[in-house]
Order: structure tokens, then sequence, then C-alpha cells
């Protein structure tokens, strides 16, 4: 069999290795993925696949958002021949509380609304604390949410595991870190601590640490790290089938598998790539999880996790081709809710390397707002 192509992506986070597993069965494509597996945000996450309560105004964000969420359907089916995924997603809803009951009239208003564009929002229902008390017994809080049962939970962590193993085995993985990138006789070169590689594909996932593997073309990006910390308690209570929990402020509480929970996460934006756990802010958010779940204050905090955000200067995320670079494309910017968007980014970049027409047109050439060549000093 002739190998026609050869790509490469750089790394294995939700995008990348979403893209290196639609690329991996295809025998005319030779693919390597390479992640040096430092902080990746995705398996830092907190899991929470819900976006259409959201009160972001912008629209493009929103559509991609909700196609994200609604792709997981099918992009769980497609990983289903290949590895067992019930430990990797699972759509069990999300109980949404709100400082007031006006606006839970207001997000109860957007939800059906929204509905009308997004059946996979699924039931709506306004819950008083008592319904929620005899329905999720483990909620003590006794204030009114809003329950939808479309709301699901991703454990990105166990998802880019699995993808990487299937990669692995084909020895289409490669854990180490890309040093340079250029351009040679029109082929990429792929530099790492190790070799170099050629290939006639490109696509950059790298998500915060692109302006690092960009600096080797000479290109700035408009991205900027956020930390974000998240703490695991190990419980006895039978989770897997309990909801999302979104309280006000940044303690969501997301029920995993076998008694975990995992609670989180901050937003701090001027820790620059740091990933030191903060015992101060870990236990801060434990605490203000038990005024919503009363039992966690019976155990202690098990692990943490820490990551890096990407975000750009609005908030926006990007992806497609930069200007005047042939067989590249690039993704970053994917902020708090690349889990929701990921899956979609990666497979539409997949598409676009096949020539396929998507969802996605209009963001074919965004990543030139965020990437400029540098400018003299820079
Ligand atoms: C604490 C926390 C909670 C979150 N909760 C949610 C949530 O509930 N719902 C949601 O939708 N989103 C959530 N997010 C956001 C989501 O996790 C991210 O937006 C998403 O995972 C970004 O994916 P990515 O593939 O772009 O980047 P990453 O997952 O960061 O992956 C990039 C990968 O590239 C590798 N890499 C970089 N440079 C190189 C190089 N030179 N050589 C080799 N490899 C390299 C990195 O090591 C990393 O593995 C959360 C994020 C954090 C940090």
């Amino acid at each position: 069999m002739s190998i026609k192509r050869k790509i490469g992506i750089i790394g294995g986070g939700i995008v990348g290795s979403t893209a290196a597993f639609y690329l991996s069965n295809d025998p005319e494509v030779e693919l390597l993925l390479f992640d040096d597996g430092k902080g990746q945000a995705s398996s830092a996450a907190a899991g929470i696949i819900s976006p259409w309560l959201s009160q972001r105004r912008n629209k493009e964000w929103y559509f991609l958002a909700r196609e994200g969420a609604k792709f997981y359907s099918d992009y769980m089916s497609d990983l289903a021949k290949y590895l067992d995924t019930k430990k990797i997603y699972k759509k069990t809803g999300t109980l949404l509380y709100k400082k007031t009951p006006k606006l839970l009239d207001k997000l109860e208003k957007i939800a059906y609304d929204r509905r009308k564009e997004a059946p996979e929002i699924g039931e709506i229902e306004r819950l008083s604390g008592k319904d929620i008390q005899e329905q999720f017994p483990f909620v003590t809080s006794d204030e009114d949410a809003l329950f939808i049962t479309g709301g699901a939970k991703i454990d990105g962590e166990n998802l880019v595991k699995n993808i990487h193993h299937l990669l692995k085995e084909k020895k289409q993985l490669k854990q180490t870190r890309v040093t340079n990138l250029s351009i040679s006789d029109d082929k990429w070169v792929i530099t790492t601590d190790e070799d170099s590689v050629v290939v006639d594909d490109v696509i950059i996932a790298a998500g915060a640490w692109l302006p690092r593997l960009l600096e080797s073309l000479n290109l700035s990006v408009d991205i900027r790290p956020q930390k974000g910390q998240l703490i695991e308690i190990q419980t006895d209570i039978e989770t897997t089938d309990l909801p999302v929990i979104m309280p006000v402020g940044e303690s969501d509480i997301i029920p995993f598998y076998n008694g975990k929970i995992l609670v989180g996460a901050t937003h701090e934006n001027d820790e620059g790539f740091d990933l030191t756990p903060e015992n101060k802010l870990l236990n801060q958010l434990k605490e203000i999880a038990t005024q919503t779940v009363g039992q966690l204050a019976d155990y202690g905090i098990d692990s943490y996790r820490v990551g890096t955000r990407a975000y750009t200067s609005d908030f926006l995320p990007f992806f497609g081709e930069v200007e005047n670079l042939s067989n590249l494309l690039v993704a970053s910017g994917l902020g708090s809710s690349g889990l929701t968007t990921g899956p979609i980014i990666g497979k539409t970049m997949v598409d676009w390397l096949y020539n396929k027409k998507t969802l996605f047109e209009s963001y074919k050439h965004q990543p030139n707002h965020y990437i400029q060549p540098k400018m003299k000093g820079e």
C-alpha cells in the first residue's frame, strides 16, 4: 500500500487527540502525534458539557459550543468501535443554581428559547429545594434550581489517555516535545528533543503553548495562559448516575465514577504556566461545594488537578489556516469550554484536510486575526 500523505499533529490534548483519532485508521495517511504531556488543560479539566445556558452573548461561540455538545453523541459512537467509552462520557443532566429567583427565571427562559434549536438540552425542570433533595438525596441545599436532562460529563483525562493508548499501539504517538518547526522544500520539518521528522501537513493543537511553537516561524500569537485548579474527593457515594451541579461561583461539582467527585475550578489570570497547587484555594473550593452537598464535609481532599487554559484577548477560540503557510492548520484559545468545543474542532480540521465542507467554513481564516508576523525587536 502506498503512503500518500504524512501528517504531524503537535499537541495531544482533546483537540489534537480527536484529530489523530479520526486520521489514525486511514491507510493512506502516515500519522504522528507529538505530545510532551505537560500540564495539558484537557486532563486537568472539570468535564462539564452543558453550554446551552451560558450567558455569553457571542453568537459564533454559542454556535460552536452548541454543535460541539451535539457532536459528542457521534464522537462516542465512533470511539466505541475501538474503546470502552462507558467511563469517559455520560449524560446525567445538569443542575444549575442562580443567586436570585429572578435570575433563575431568566435562565429558564433562555433554556426554553435555546431548546428550539438545540433539542439536545432535553427536559427542562424548575425544581424546588425539596424536589431536589427528594430526587437527588446527596444534595442538601434547600435552594431552587433548574435541571436539564441533556447535560453531560466527560472525563477528559481518560479520553485523552485512551486515544493515546490506541495511537501508541499503532506507533503513531511520540511522547516528546517539539522544539522547532520549519519549512524545507515545501515540506514541514518537525524537530523534537530526539530527532527531526518531515511531513506534508501539520496540525498544531498546542493549547496555551502555541505562541512558543510559532516563535520558530517568527509569528506572534494573541494567546495568554490561565491557571485552573480543582480538587478530587473520594467518597462512598454511588456517583456514576448523579448529575453535574453548578452552584453560584467557581465550585462546580462533578460526580465521576466509583465515588470520585471533582470540584472546581479556579480561574487565575496572573500565574502564567505555574502548576503549583495552592492549599488555600483548594480548601475554599471544597468549603463552597459543601454548602450544596453537605456530605462532602465528611471527606478529605484526595488529590488535585492543575491545568493551563488558553485565552485570546476577545475570549474566542480560533482554528483554521494561517496566511502564507500552506498545509498548516492551527487551533487554540478554547478557554474554559474546550472540552465542549475541542472534539468538533479536531474533527473539523480533519475534514478540511480531506477537502470536505464543514459547518465552520467561516472559521477557516480566523487564525489570521490572532497570528501576526513578529515586529522587529519583538
Ligand atoms: C481546571 C480546568 C477546568 C476545565 N473545565 C472544563 C469544563 O468543565 N468543560 C469544558 O468544556 N472545558 C473545561 N476546561 C477547558 C478545557 O479543558 C480546555 O479548553 C481544552 O482542554 C483545551 O484543549 P486543547 O487540546 O486545545 O489544549 P490542551 O489540552 O492544553 O492540550 C495541548 C497539548 O499540547 C502539548 N504541547 C504544547 N506544546 C507542545 C510541544 N512543543 N511539543 C509537544 N507537545 C506540546 C501540551 O503538553 C498539551 O498536552 C477546563 C480547563 C481547566 C484547566
